[in-house]
């Protein structure tokens, strides 16, 4: 068993000054051990980026695993000379001149699309590069030891493939080399954790080319776990005092009009199909059927809060390019709720949402969670005090339920704040799964409506929020957060006989088939191999228990039991086996 990584908290180049400084002077050292070592290179461009930086180079030949190496060695070299990066502001005329002077005819085409000031960062007076900065004030800040130079890719100039192909050097660079080390073996982690080969691998899922992109097929085992997933997930929304929805996957164009999504949203949606010559949407979101549901009858204040689940699937445009596994996908199913009600249960509805947020996420094994607010932008509808009043709301949610937060201000959607939740994996990424979204928009164009206590008709207020976000999307971080190792209680299977000879076959298939008459998900190995073979193939599958069924087990009514992270757990009876497998199954523990 593979010893458990405690996760690390990696600081991205985004969230901090001191690494956008450290990487950009990385890369223009990078840069300049370059045309040290390969005078012909031409230099282009070379930013940050989340986990580090590149630069690409117009190179008649692409950089080999040596040539990083010698070009590793170089770096090396300028940073212990400790030479100073002194930025130098310049007229356009004399960039112009420069440039020239270098014969760097990329640059040129750079210095056309950029504003003044122009600003040249030289390192020393050996090499310079045209930059907007900032930057350490020497290369000998840099740690060489907190530096790798990664891959190299062949990238088009500008992205576009008319234009020549670039050599693309990727390098990463950080504040100390315990933090690379922790992010090369993060990468390495995240590589064996990969959702799409262990979907394959473990036969839980596919995307196929024939039925097209971002498409997904659950498999038998995948399947399974999603059932697993589904139950799970509706019957603590029932005891949370939700109603369960189903709602049609396509609808009238004109619906998708009224809700805004025409004019707001239309990017991320199919092209409508025409139904005896009428105008039909694909849904991109449930929300109009959801507002439908609650606009056919009338509403009084006692009924609410009325909360409507849903898991609604989805479809969206996305273009090909972006599609990625079953994190990215045309086709999903969202975790949907709505809620209906009251100004004044706005408060107690966000905290109730929270609290199932986090029972939901943490017996799937999440428990450390990003918190972030976000709040009214430049444009927005209602009026101010009813922002004012479901900001507050939110606010208070969170104090009560004692997360931290970020609050990022202006970051909020036209239509009302919002709650975002990200979740940190085993290995230390994190994920957006979360989202709880307050509306002012959306029942003021349906004009949904509830009877007041003084008879008036008045406007709810409604809540969007989904917990798993999407259930394709989500599946793919279990994968990941487990490698595929998953708990007792979610595995597809949870124990697998294994018949070292033919003649145990038939008693080893009698008790898989009262096991499932109990609900455990139970198989037999039927393949007839030798012992050692039948335990490594299950050690593969990632199978959790398994149960060996011999001459000495069938006479003394026991089973050999061997777990995935317990070893080899000896001889117990049958009727133990299987009463622990099922109290360890409902208390979501190890066998
Ligand atoms: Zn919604």
């Amino acid at each position: 068993m593979a010893k458990p990584t405690p996760p690390v908290h990696l600081p991205r180049t985004s969230e901090s000054e001191k690494l956008k400084r450290i990487r950009h002077t990385a890369s223009h050292v990078m840069a300049m051990a370059v045309q040290k070592l390969f005078p012909k290179a031409k230099v282009t461009l070379g930013p940050w980026i989340e986990d580090g930086f590149y630069y690409d180079f117009d190179h008649p030949e692409p950089f080999t695993e040596a040539d990083l190496k010698a070009i590793y060695k170089e770096m090396v070299n300028i940073i212990k000379r400790k030479l100073p990066v002194i930025r130098e502001e310049v007229t356009r005329e004399e960039a112009m001149r420069r440039i020239q002077a270098l014969n760097e005819p990329y640059k040129l085409e750079i210095l056309a699309g950029i504003q003044e000031p122009i600003t040249i960062y030289h390192l020393g007076d050996e090499w310079w590069d045209l930059c907007a900065g900032p930057h350490l004030e020497n290369v000998g800040e840099l740690n060489p030891d907190a530096i790798a130079l990664e891959s190299v890719a062949g990238a088009y100039w500008r992205g576009d493939e008319r234009n020549p192909m670039l050599q693309r050097i990727y390098g990463t660079a950080w504040e100390t080399p315990e933090q690379l080390q922790a992010y090369l073996h993060q990468k390495q982690e995240a590589l064996r954790r990969d959702h799409r080969r262990l979907g394959q691998e473990l036969d839980l899922f596919s995307i196929q080319e024939q039925a097209g992109g971002g498409l997904v097929f659950w498999h038998p085992k995948g399947a399974r776990m999603r059932l697993l997933i589904e139950n799970y997930w509706r019957e603590a929304h029932l005891r949370a005092g939700y109603e369960l929805l189903y709602t049609p996957h396509l609808a009238h164009l004109d619906l998708w009009q009224t809700s805004g999504h025409l004019d707001f949203y239309r990017e991320s949606m199919f092209e409508a199909i025409a139904v005896e010559s009428q105008a039909y949407q694909l849904k991109p979101m449930n929300c109009p059927f959801h507002v439908l549901t609650y606009q056919t009858r009338l509403h009084s204040y006692r009924e609410l809060p009325i909360r409507y689940a849903e898991l609604g699937t989805v479809y969206r445009y996305e273009r090909s390019g972006t599609l990625h596994g079953l994190m990215r996908v045309r086709g999903f199913t969202q975790d949907d709720a709505h809620i209906f009600c009251l100004p004044e249960q706005v408060a107690t509805e966000i905290l109730g949402v929270l609290h199932l947020t986090e029972q939901i996420l943490s017996d799937f094994g999440f428990r450390d969670y990003e918190v972030h607010l976000s709040t009214r932008p430049d444009k927005y509808v209602g009026d101010d005090q009813v922002w004012e009043l479901a900001t507050q709301a939110l606010k208070d949610a969170l104090q009560t339920k004692g997360w931290d937060y970020q609050e990022d201000v202006g970051g909020g959607a036209f239509y009302g704040p919002k709650i975002d939740l990200k979740i940190r994996d085993a290995i230390g990424r994190l994920w957006q799964c979360s989202t709880i979204q307050v509306d002012f928009n959306l029942p003021q164009r349906f004009g949904l409506e509830y009877v007041a206590a003084d008879g008036s008709r008045q406007v709810p207020i409604m809540i969007h929020r989904a917990i798993f976000g999407s259930l394709e999307r989500f599946f793919g971080i279990l994968i990941e957060n487990y490698a595929g190792d998953f708990p007792l209680w979610l595995a597809p299977v949870q124990l697998r006989f294994l018949p070292v000879g033919e003649q145990y076959l038939g008693y080893a298939q009698s008790l898989a088939s009262d096991w499932q008459k109990l609900g455990l998900r139970v198989e037999v190995d039927t393949s007839g191999e030798r012992l050692g073979k039948l335990i490594r193939n299950a050690e593969t599958a990632k199978i959790p228990v398994m149960a060996i069924v011999g001459a000495k087990e069938v006479a003394n009514q026991t089973l050999s039991v061997r777990t995935r992270h317990g070893g080899d757990l000896g001889s117990l009876p049958v009727a133990e086996v299987q009463a622990r497998l099922q109290q360890a199954v409902q208390q979501r523990q190890d066998f």
